[in-house]
């Protein structure tokens, strides 16, 4: 017999499965009965789109069977089946490349863990933490060798040329000490009705029962009961179902343990014909921000699973959304070339899209709840005001922002109600560290009136509000833009004048460190601060997409110094000459607005003299 040697990762993932999620052992059953569910869907599709499986008698069953004495637990199913490559191929190592990244997450809190085995599908290693030895019998539709597979969950595996009278697969499980509870009747009972009621197979547990004949002895009797519903549920009527119904359904679907924040259940008819059932689940999906996410919608045709794998079915920034769309009017053999400029298909996305944003709309009357949502996928509401020019306007009224006024966070909307009389515009202020920008002196005179300003401090918020020119009616203008102070008083022209020969003198001093200096009108305690000119990107953003490789695409733009006429720093220089500490100050004011903007110093220990020559004459 063969040994093949476990792949190393598939022994790493089996050590720490065992280790790490011991308190959930009972989970094994719900991924192998998974696992069946998908053979039979993908059997249920071929035998109905493919002519070589249309003599398949197909009655889809998932069957369990268990003997005490024997420590031996048995889950068969007759769907698509496993030939020896398969079984290499599926069972030896770790399909899904994403796995790897399971093994560094698969630490803390068991809970936690085992909500992290569904999302990545290692489902199949866990029969390993109640059994010591493994067989997996199969044998694949249309093919008539069956082969067994063995494993000690340890080391590595061997397959032997077997029997099996139909297609499918059964996984026999010599239980260890640890899973001989599971050897019973209402244990599987429980475990099946918890975790896979809603799986569309019917599943029977096979017994014995004890009763008593007419004669008054002892009557062993085979029984075979179906232990779950096997409907699709999502055809069920709106009506008949109930809060609950919605969260257990979930948790099959999906296999997290935590219920989800929302749930979207849409039965269209008319035109077009489909049910969509959606959720939104309490935590991010781990994958959320890796290229190779996994999809988190099935489509269905007819009730008939078509694929889990498609990307198209909803935009990629509603990523985290679960689900399954089903649709009458669609033949079962799409293709995937067919799925994705499918009109049918891009109409019923069209209209999932706006009905969940327009339910994340409700949800946002809900402060705390919207705002728990939004602390998880924020940053994908932010992708869609992006990406999504069609349902911008319903973006953008998704949006949340700190503010200068608030302690929480505030919407376009709320501004523009909160507005005060006249104010022309929607003002904004960029950065990365919340507690900088709202002491930055860039909004020191907005805050003086009172004028509402967002603190935005999320990496890509600049990106994307730059993308947006207004909200409704309202401009939106970024404080750090040399032009930003529509609603401040303007310097007047007497007053430049009179500071002319000094910014001229300044900017003399500072050369090539700036594109200018000038007088300001937003500054009230502090001397100086750096804004940029108005078509130029921030010094953050520079940075950012230097840090983001396209260093050669940003042209090196220098900021803009401002400083404040009204302050004695500045009114003592405009009386002084061309002296060393003049332009030791000029290099002060100007290093200070880059510091206070959190942003670095080219010469950190120029600045650091400057300061101290200047203490040690205050002193
Ligand atoms: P996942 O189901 O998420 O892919 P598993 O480790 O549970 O991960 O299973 C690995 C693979 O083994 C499956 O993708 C499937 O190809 C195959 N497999 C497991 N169980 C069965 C089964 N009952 N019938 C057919 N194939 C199966």
């Amino acid at each position: 017999m063969p040994k093949h040697v476990f792949k190393t990762e598939v022994s790493q993932l089996l050590h720490l499965i065992i280790h790490s999620l011991y308190s959930n052992k009972e989970i094994f059953l719900r991924e192998l009965i998974s696992n069946s569910s998908d053979a039979l869907d993908k059997l249920k599709f071929l035998t109905i789109t493919d002519k070589k499986f249309k003599d398949i008698d197909f009655n889809p069953r998932i069957d369990i069977s268990f003997s005490e004495q024997d420590k031996i637990l048995t889950i068969s199913d007759n769907g698509l089946g496993m030939n020896k490559s398969d079984m290499v191929d599926n069972l030896g190592t770790i399909a899904r490349s994403g796995t790897k990244g399971f093994l560094d997450k698969l630490t803390g809190d068991s809970k936690k863990d085992s909500n992290l085995i569904g999302q990545f599908g290692v489902g199949f290693y866990s029969c390993f933490m109640v059994a010591d030895n493994v067989e997996v019998l199969s044998r694949k539709a249309g093919e008539s060798k069956a082969y067994n597979w063995k494993s000690d969950g340890k080391t590595g595996f061997s397959i032997s040329n077997s029997d099996r009278d139909c297609n499918g697969t059964s996984i026999k499980l010599h239980l260890n000490d640890e899973g001989i509870e599971f050897a019973n009747r209402w244990q599987i009972d429980n475990i099946v009705k918890k975790y896979s009621n809603h799986v569309s197979f019917p599943i029977f547990l096979h017994y014995t029962d004890t009763t008593k004949d007419e004669n008054g002895d002892d009557k062993i009797e085979s029984k075979i009961d179906q232990m779950n519903e096997a409907s699709a549920f999502w055809k069920k009527s709106k009506s008949s179902l109930k809060e609950q119904d919605y969260i257990d359904f979930y948790k099959t679907l999906t296999n997290d343990f935590e219920e989800p924040m929302l749930n979207i259940h849409t039965q269209a008819e008319g035109t077009l014909d489909y049910t969509t059932l959606f959720y939104i689940p309490s935590k991010a999906p781990f994958d959320l921000f890796q290229s190779d996410y996994k999809a988190g919608v099935k489509l269905y045709v007819k009730r008939v699973f078509i694929t889990d794998d498609d990307k198209e079915l909803m935009p990629t920034y509603l990523r985290f959304v679960r689900g399954i769309i089903d649709t009458e009017d669609l033949p079962l053999n799409v293709s995937r070339e067919i799925l994705q400029q499918n009109q049918v298909l891009s109409k019923i996305k069209k209209n999932s899209v706006k009905k969940i944003l327009s339910e994340l709309k409700t949800l946002s009357d809900d402060k705390d709840k919207y705002s728990i949502f939004f602390n998880e996928y924020g940053r994908l509401i932010k992708e869609g005001v992006y990406q999504d020019f069609e349902n911008r306007d319903e973006l953008l009224d998704l949006l949340r922002y700190k503010s200068n006024k608030s302690d929480g966070t505030v919407s376009f909307n709320e501004y523009v109600e909160n507005m005060s009389k006249g104010q022309k515009c929607i003002y904004y202020i960029c950065g990365n560290n919340e507690f900088s920008l709202k002491s930055s002196p860039l909004i020191e005179a907005y805050n003086k009136k009172e004028i509402e300003v967002l603190i935005l401090d999320d990496e890509i918020d600049e990106i994307v509000i730059s993308s947006i020119p207004k909200y409704k009616d309202w401009d939106l203008k970024a404080v750090n833009k040399l032009d930003a102070g529509d609603d401040l008083d303007d310097v007047d022209d007497s007053k430049k004048d009179k500071f002319d020969p000094l910014t001229n003198k300044i900017k003399d001093i500072l050369k090539d460190k700036v594109k200018d200096v000038c007088i300001s009108n937003r500054l009230m305690d502090s001397p100086s601060c750096i804004v940029m000119d108005q078509n130029d990107p921030s010094i953050q953003m520079q940075e950012m997409m230097k840090r983001m490789g396209n260093m050669n695409s940003m042209p090196d733009v220098k900021p803009i110094l401002e400083i404040n006429p009204n302050h004695k720093i500045i009114s003592k220089m405009n009386k002084m000459g061309k002296t060393k500490k003049f332009k030791d100050t000029c290099h002060l004011l100007f290093d200070q607005a880059l510091l206070i903007e959190g942003l670095d110093l080219s010469n950190p220990s120029d600045f650091i003299s400057r300061l101290n020559s200047a203490l040690e004459k205050s002193l």
